[in-house]
């Protein structure tokens, strides 16, 4: 046997006794083109180690099979909280939707790679606090991976009435929060793919969400889920009144299938949900959240992943791009609220706030002084509607009445549109500042008066 023969010859041979472990390493990827579970914490641990300016690695938990649920801020100062309009950008609640967890990690890769060489995707990193959780339920992903492609829920043993006996396995994450649990859509048989869980929260995923929203400000949320071509905005549910920002909700869904092509639906118009991670974030935050049904089935095939996340990075550029005021995506001159009046007698301010743009706004009516707790109002007004308001005045002094929005970033409306006014008890005069309508009039009669001046100075001279 020649020099070379022997070399081949051993070669074959080494490459027979390795094979095994190369099958048993493929063994596991029942999904081709998809990473399991470890494969997505090296990648957030990559980017972590390799951006360490812009990237920040959180852990949110532990679920019940011991997994990390990861959260991966994106930001200039990633390790600092500054004053930045904050997304959440979520993947994976359910377990077969492979492809919602591919999108959030594929857009955590794109900006943390993009940062330094494209001027769009600096300004947004630069200028929001971005927060990606791509996959919620790590443990239902694993399981989906292994090749159980037919599994939505979690993976944690379910004793329902506490006897010792295990009911069933796993819950649903998207019903288990806690806006109207267990009311509709939903299903208390532990056996069901729809299982509320044996109580709101009762999950360490949602639990890690809901921390994570209540511990910041997220102006919008973006849920992936597969599969159906949509954009939802709440309600999921029909027992509550249609909300209040409706119409901003669905401008933004709007803007949004610009890129992506989607249909944009509220909820509760395709399929009545409760428990849904929207919902909540929309009922007991200040979120508009968004929930995109990707693609057109639950594992699209892998040269459909690269297409797919394309059109969604756009739509969620777009989206992040008006998170310093959510009102661009319906007008570009903002919102157009206005006092109109403001007068106190026998210890009651009247109020009369005018919506003069074309969309319905929610906003928060406050009325404070220097001496008393403020009194504050909730309210949603229609385009070119009036509302009145009395709110009752604490102590004396000066008295301000301010509108300031409520689903928002901190600085809704402060720079042309602000409607501000203050009244003085003690000389019991009232003062407006920056209230459009009253500069008109003001305006108005000096001109008037220089009118009339020119008219009578003309008319003498002859
Ligand atoms: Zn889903």
């Amino acid at each position: 046997m020649s020099h070379w023969a022997r070399r081949l010859a051993s070669a074959i041979l080494l490459l027979v006794l390795i094979s095994p472990v190369f099958s048993s390493f493929n063994a596991g990827a029942e999904i081709p083109g998809y990473p399991d579970y470890q494969q997505i914490s090296e990648k957030l641990q990559y980017l972590n180690g390799t951006y360490p300016k812009i990237c920040a690695l959180h852990s949110l938990g532990t679920t019940y099979e011991g997994r990390t649920i990861w959260a991966l801020k994106i930001s200039d100062n990633a390790w600092k909280e500054e004053n930045e309009p904050e997304v959440l950008i979520m993947g994976g609640h359910h377990a077969k939707e492979l492809i919602s967890v591919e999108v959030p990690l594929m857009f955590a890769e794109f900006l943390a790679e993009n940062y330094s060489s494209n001027m769009t995707v600096r300004n947004i990193v630069d200028s929001n606090e971005i927060w990606i959780v791509p996959v919620v339920n790590p443990d239902g992903y694993e399981y989906a991976w292994e090749g159980h492609t037919g599994w939505r829920k979690n993976r944690r043993p379910i004793d329902a009435n506490g006897d010792g006996i295990i009911d069933g396995i796993g819950v649903d994450l998207n019903r288990n929060y806690g806006h109207l649990w267990g009311k509709q859509g939903a299903s208390h048989d532990p056996n069901s793919d729809i299982y509320c869980g044996p109580h709101p929260f009762s999950e360490n995923e949602t639990k890690a969400i809901r921390a994570l929203a209540l511990s910041h400000n997220f102006t919008f949320s973006v849920s992936f889920h597969s599969y159906g071509k949509i954009i939802y905005h709440p309600w999921g549910n029909s027992l509550d009144p249609e909300p209040m920002d409706n119409e901003l909700m669905e401008a933004i869904g709007n803007e949004m299938a610009e890129y992506n092509n989607y249909t944009v639906i509220e909820g509760k118009d395709t399929y009545v949900t409760t428990g849904d991670s929207d919902d909540w974030l929309y009922a007991n935050t200040t979120c508009l959240p968004f929930t995109i049904e990707l693609g057109k089935e639950f594992i699209p095939p892998p040269d459909e992943i690269q297409g797919i996340f394309e059109k969604n990075r756009d739509a969620l550029v777009y989206l992040l791009s008006i998170s310093g005021d959510p009102y661009l995506a319906v007008s570009e001159k903002r919102t157009n609220l206005r006092i109109t009046h403001f007068s106190i007698s026998d210890g009651v301010a009247n109020i009369s706030v005018e919506n003069q743009g074309n969309y319905s706004v929610s906003a928060l009516l406050t009325l404070s002084s220097g001496s008393g707790p403020p009194e504050s109002e909730r309210f949603a007004l229609k385009a070119h509607e009036k509302m009145n308001f009395a709110l009752r005045v604490n102590g004396s002094g000066e008295f301000e009445a301010k509108i300031s929005a409520l689903h928002h970033a901190k600085e809704w409306n402060t720079k042309d549109n602000t409607a501000f006014a203050s009244f003085e008890t003690d000389e019991g005069k009232l003062r407006t500042e920056g209230t459009d309508a009253l500069m008109y009039v003001f305006g108005t009669v000096i001109l008037l008066f220089f009118l009339f001046a020119y008219v009578y100075k003309s008319l003498k001279k002859d």
